[in-house]
């Protein structure tokens, strides 16, 4: 079925690789006009070809969202062009795996204000917007990290646990304006997420994991959003944990 997304505006953060690239492609191909944002202006632009070929007159935001400032920011822009946000979809992350005892606390704090306070303020930013036209979806990618907390993982998981009170407290502010909230949790995904863990121990190990297992794929969490974003606007999908068949926890 095409075009379920007929001139819906939609924004995604981080989407100049992995799950939010697929996602502003999956949604572009159903005919939401889509705006995209992260640092890299080069990978932007790249996607931008492929998805104004598909109709859907893209807007590239470059910013860097550890700023919440920034995350407000490309909210209000995407607006001002295309008139309103119907699906925001809360996507860019980083994830820096060190023990506790020897944390890079400034890396911490960096990871702490992208994962959540951007993801935070950006969702505030959508809301006036939302709240107006009684209707609206925020979409926000935590983690089964957010769901089990692992060694090595400390920081990383209190983000994604982050994400996760933090969108189920949102939906019960939102749900009576009509405004759909979902969290979505997924497992091992093969993206360049893992290329930028930083310490050099826990990235071999990460990535000894991901090699024992057939990995999730961008477009499989690509698949989930869009289903959440489809449903009719009586059906909120609050949250969704998906790992790869070969992943225990
Ligand atoms: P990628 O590394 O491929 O994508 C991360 C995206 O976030 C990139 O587009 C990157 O763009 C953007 N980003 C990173 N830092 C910033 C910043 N400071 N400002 C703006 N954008 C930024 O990994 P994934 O696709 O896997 O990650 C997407 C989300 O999925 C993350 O929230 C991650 O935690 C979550 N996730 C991933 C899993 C996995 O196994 N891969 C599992 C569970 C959840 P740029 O560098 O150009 O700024």
């Amino acid at each position: 079925m095409k075009n379920r997304l007929k001139d819906r505006i939609a924004l995604v953060t981080g989407a100049s690789s992995g799950i939010g690239e697929s996602t502003a492609l999956a949604l572009a191909e159903q005919g939401a006009k889509v705006a995209i944002a992260a640092r890299r202006q080069d990978r932007l632009e790249q996607l931008a070809a492929k998805l104004a070929e598909l109709g859907a007159e893209p807007l590239v935001l470059v910013a860097d969202l550890a700023s919440e400032v920034e995350a407000q920011r490309i909210v209000k822009e995407t607006e001002a062009h295309y008139g309103r946000l119907d699906i925001l979809i809360n996507n860019a992350g980083v994830m820096y795996l060190e023990p506790v005892a020897e944390a890079d606390l400034g890396r911490w704090r960096r990871m702490l204000e992208l994962n959540v306070l951007s993801l935070i303020a950006s969702s505030q930013a959508a809301l006036a917007g939302m709240r107006a036209r009684r209707e609206g979806h925020i979409v926000n990618i935590a983690s089964v990290a957010g769901r089990v907390a692992n060694p090595n993982a400390a920081a990383y998981a209190a983000t994604k646990f982050g994400v996760v009170g933090f969108s189920e407290s949102l939906r019960r502010e939102v749900y009576k304006d009509n405004i759909r909230v979902s969290v979505i949790e997924p497992g091992m995904v093969d993206t360049e997420l893992r290329e930028h863990v930083g310490h050099e121990a826990s990235r071999r190990a990460v990535n000894a994991r991901a090699g024992e297992m057939r990995q999730l794929q961008a477009e499989d969490i690509a698949d989930t959003i869009l289903f959440c974003v489809t449903r009719p606007d009586y059906v909120c999908i609050n949250e969704v944990l998906m790992r790869p068949t070969d992943q225990e926890r």
